[in-house]
C-alpha cells in the first residue's frame, strides 16, 4: 500500500510520562505504516524543557504560527514536587500557558461520543462543545479583606492623571471586596474564535452572561460578539445554514439540560472551567474529550483534555501492566492531520483521519476497551485491554475498514 504524502509538517510537541508512552505507540501502530508523516519535532517532555530554559516550548509556539497545526501530548506542569523529581532549574511555567499566551487562542473541548457510554443526561445525542475564553475576570483579580469599616471604592486613574471612582460599599464592618478585569482586545479575539469555529464546523452558537445584573461588564461581552457578529458573520452564517445567539447563562444552563446537543456553548473564563467539568463527566469520562486551541488568525493546536495519566505512568516503570485510554491523543493527531489536509488540499489524508476515528469508535463499540470505559460501559459483552493491546485492536479494526 502506498502511504499518504504530506507536503507541509505538523508541529510535533511530545510530552511526559504516560501520555509520552502512548504518544509513540500511536504513531508506530496507526499512523507511521499508513501516512509518511512529516513533522517538526519539539520534545516538551519536561528534561528538554529544563535542559532548554523553557525555550523549547516558545519555539513550538512560534513555529505553530508558521505552519498553522500543532498536535501536542499532554505535559507537567511543574510544582514543589516535580522540581524536586526533575531537579529542575525552575519551577516553569504551564507550557499550555505559555503556548496560549503565545497564539492568543480559545480553547474548545467537546466529548467524543461512542455507543456503550452513554452520558446521564438522556436526551442528549450529539457533543456539545465548550469555547472557554482564556483570559482575565476572576483568574486575574485583585482581592482585599477589609477588616472593618470604611469606604472602598474602585478608581482609574488615565494617562493625564484624571480619576474615576465609583463606590463600591460603605463598610460597617468588616468583608470582602474583588477587583477583575478584561481588554476588549481579549473579548473580540475571543468572539472570532469562537464564530470561526462554529463556521468551521457547521454548528450553531450560543453565549451567555449576565448583563442584567452586570450591565457594564457582562454587557460589554454581549455588545462586542453582537457587533462583530453583524459585521462579519451575519451572512457567512446565513449561508452556512447555523445561527448565532445570546442568552442569559441561567437560561443557558437550563436549555443545555434539555437540548439533544450538537452545539457550541461558548462561555466567559470562570463559566467555561466550571461547565466544561460538568460536562465532560455528564459525558463520561475526561479520556474522551478532544481539545483544540484556536487563535483568532486560523491556528490549531490540538491536544488531549486529560493531562500525563502520573499514576499509571508509575505503574509502567514498575513492570506492571496498566490499561490507559488513549482514545483523546489519537483524536488529536486525527484532528491536526484532518486540518492538515484541508489546508493543504490532501483529502487522502483528511479521510485517513476520518477512517482511524470511525475505527477507534468501531473497536470500543465491539466491546473492546480500556479499563476506565469497562467500568462505565452499558455494553454486556466487554474485552478489558491493556494499553498496547487496545491500540493494536484499533490498528486491526482500521485495517479491515481500509
Ligand atoms: P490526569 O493525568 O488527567 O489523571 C488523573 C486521573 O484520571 C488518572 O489517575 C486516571 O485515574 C484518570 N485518567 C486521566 N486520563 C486517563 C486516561 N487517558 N486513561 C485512563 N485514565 C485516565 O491528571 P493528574 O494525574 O492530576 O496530573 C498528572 C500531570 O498532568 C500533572 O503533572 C499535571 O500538571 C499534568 N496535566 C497536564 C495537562 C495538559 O498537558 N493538557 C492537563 C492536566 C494535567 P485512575 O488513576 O483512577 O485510573
Ligand atoms: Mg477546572
Amino acid at each position: 500500500m502506498n502511504k499518504i504524502q504530506m507536503t507541509t509538517p505538523l508541529v510535533e510537541m511530545d510530552g511526559d510520562e504516560m501520555t509520552r508512552i502512548l504518544w509513540k505507540m500511536i504513531k508506530d501502530e496507526l499512523i507511521l505504516p499508513f501516512v509518511d508523516l512529516k513533522t517538526e519535532y519539539y520534545d516538551l517532555g519536561l528534561k528538554c524543557r529544563n535542559e532548554t530554559d523553557d525555550k523549547v516550548t516558545y519555539d513550538s509556539a512560534y513555529a505553530t504560527q508558521k505552519y498553522g497545526v500543532a498536535v501536542k501530548c499532554a505535559t507537567i506542569t511543574p510544582n514543589a514536587a516535580r522540581v524536586k523529581e526533575y531537579d529542575l532549574k525552575e519551577m516553569w511555567k504551564s507550557p499550555n500557558g505559555t503556548i496560549r499566551a503565545i497564539l492568543d487562542g480559545t480553547v474548545f473541548r467537546a466529548p467524543i461520543i461512542v455507543k456503550g457510554i452513554e452520558p446521564c443526561v438522556k436526551n442528549w445525542k450529539a457533543p456539545i462543545t465548550i469555547a472557554r475564553h482564556a483570559y482575565g475576570d476572576v483568574y486575574k483579580a485583585s482581592e482585599m479583606k477589609i477588616p472593618g469599616a470604611g469606604k472602598a471604592e474602585l478608581v482609574y486613574t488615565d494617562e493625564a492623571g484624571n480619576e474615576t471612582r465609583e463606590l463600591i460599599h460603605e463598610f460597617k464592618g468588616p468583608g470582602i471586596i474583588q477587583g477583575m478585569h478584561n481588554l476588549n482586545g481579549s473579548i473580540e479575539s475571543f468572539a472570532r474564535c469562537c464564530f470561526n469555529y462554529a463556521l468551521d464546523t457547521k454548528q450553531t452558537i450560543w453565549f451567555a452572561s449576565k448583563d442584567t445584573i452586570s450591565k457594564k461588564y457582562d454587557h460589554t461581552f454581549k455588545d462586542i460578539f453582537q457587533e462583530i457578529f453583524d459585521a462579519e458573520y451575519k451572512e457567512k452564517f446565513d449561508a452556512a445554514g447555523i445561527e448565532y445567539f445570546y442568552t442569559l447563562i441561567d437560561d443557558a444552563v437550563a436549555r443545555v439540560m434539555k437540548s439533544s446537543g450538537g452545539f457550541i456553548w461558548a462561555c466567559k473564563n470562570y463559566d467555561g472551567d466550571v461547565m466544561s467539568d460538568m460536562l465532560s463527566s455528564a459525558f463520561g469520562s475526561l479520556a474522551m474529550m478532544t481539545s483544540v486551541l484556536v487563535s483568532p488568525d486560523g491556528t490549531y493546536e490540538y491536544e488531549a483534555a486529560h493531562g500525563t495519566v502520573q499514576r499509571h505512568y508509575y505503574k509502567h516503570l514498575a513492570g506492571e501492566e496498566t490499561s490507559t485510554n488513549s482514545v483523546a491523543t489519537i483524536f488529536a493527531w486525527t484532528g491536526a492531520l484532518r486540518k492538515r489536509g484541508e489546508l493543504d488540499n490532501i483529502p487522502e489524508l483528511s479521510e485517513f483521519a476520518n477512517k482511524l476515528e470511525k475505527a477507534t469508535i468501531d473497536t470500543i463499540e465491539s466491546g473492546k476497551m480500556t479499563k476506565d470505559l469497562a467500568l462505565i460501559t452499558t455494553l454486556t459483552d466487554v474485552t478489558t485491554l491493556n494499553s498496547e493491546d487496545f491500540i493494536k485492536a484499533i490498528r486491526a479494526t482500521l485495517e479491515q475498514n481500509l
